[in-house]
This record gives C-alpha cells, structure tokens and sequence, in this order.
C-alpha cells in the first residue's frame, strides 16, 4: 500500500503514476511525499526492469512532479508555487494564504526549487512539517483557514483538527458555523471524548 504524506490536490497525479505503475508491472509505489515543495514518488521493485522500463518509470515521475508544480495541493485547481518565508508549496490563488509569510524576494520569480536551488538558499528548517502543521492548525482556530482545507491539506479528518489543535493548546474555532447545531453537537461529542489532562 502507497503511504501518502501530500495534501488531497495531488491525489489524481498520484492516481495517475499508481495506474502507470502497475501496467509496467514489476514496480510499487510505495511513498507520497513532498521534496522542494513538489510531489516526489518512491518506489520499489527497480532490480526487475529493463533499461526501457526504467527510462518510463523516470519518465512518469518527472511527468508527476512537473504536474505538481502546476496543481494546488489542497483542491488540485490550477497554482503555483507560493515561497514563503518559513517554507514553499504549491497552491492556487484561493490558498496561497496558507503558505503563510510571503518571501516576496522569491515568490513570483521562482516556480520549481529543482534548478533554482543555487539562487535560493533558504534558512535552516525551511520547509519543517511540523512547524508547519501547528502553523495550519492554528491559522484554523484562529478563523483564518477553512476546516475542508486543513483537512485536505493535512490529510486528516474533522476529529482530528479538533483534538491536535486543542493538544497545541489553541482555542477551538467556532465562528465558521456559530448557529449550526450539527456542529455543536459534534464539538461536544469529541470534547467528551478527550481525556481530562489533555484538555488546555
Ligand atoms: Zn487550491
């Protein structure tokens, strides 16, 4: 099974190479991951493949990795790649706040880190994932960043935003629906749910 650590908007570019893969055959995806901002596939099962088939299967993962340079990784709409101060990812107009801080040196002039990385020298850290789910998250209790977005971004789900950003110590979000029962009654279910000492 693939493990996929890339938002939901690359999901059909993943499809896409999962598909290829498997009509060559002798090769698995095996990983999803994000490298200078853009898609990056792992795979096994190279020892088995022919000089041809290893020039397709390089040839697939460039095709892969251009498309994400041109796919917003949250809702796979048209983007770009959006620098920003603390790390660059690729989204469309309607999501390029969630990149954070611009680094308007950069962005707009730069739109794939692969060959440009001589001309950008970023600080160290750029780009952490971890740094940057606490960002998302408490950009989302902080109402600045839409619940279906984090979520797709992030890859996880509605009860999961909710318990990591309470164990970040963020407040919960609650503007987004202010009169929508449904979503009372879920915020309580899961406040319920959650041990005493996890609660700030
Ligand atoms: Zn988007």
């Amino acid at each position: 099974m693939i493990e996929i650590k890339v938002g939901r908007g690359w999901s059909a570019i993943i499809l896409d190479a999962v598909v290829m893969a498997s009509a060559l055959g002798a090769w698995t995806l095996t990983r999803a991951t994000r490298v200078h901002g853009a898609l990056h596939l792992s795979h096994t099962g190279l020892v088995y493949l022919t000089d041809k088939e290893l020039d397709n299967l390089e040839g697939w993962r460039q095709v892969a990795r251009l498309r994400s340079y041109y796919t917003c990784e949250v809702c796979g709409r048209p983007g770009r790649l959006r620098i920003g101060k603390t790390r660059a990812r690729v989204f469309c107009g309607g999501h390029a706040h969630l990149v954070g801080e611009l680094w308007p040196e950069h962005d707009g002039k730069i739109f794939e880190l692969d060959n440009a990385c001589q001309r950008f020298s970023p600080p160290a850290g750029y780009g952490d994932e971890i740094q940057e789910r606490e960002d998302i998250l408490r950009r989302w209790s902080e109402g600045q960043a839409e619940m279906r977005d984090v979520c797709d971004f992030l890859r996880i789900d509605r009860a999961e935003v909710y318990y990591s950003s309470l164990e970040l110590g963020f407040r919960i979000h609650l503007v987004e629906h202010p009169h929508d029962e449904e979503h009372d009654e879920e915020l309580a279910q899961l406040l319920g749910s959650i041990p005493e000492n996890t609660r700030h």
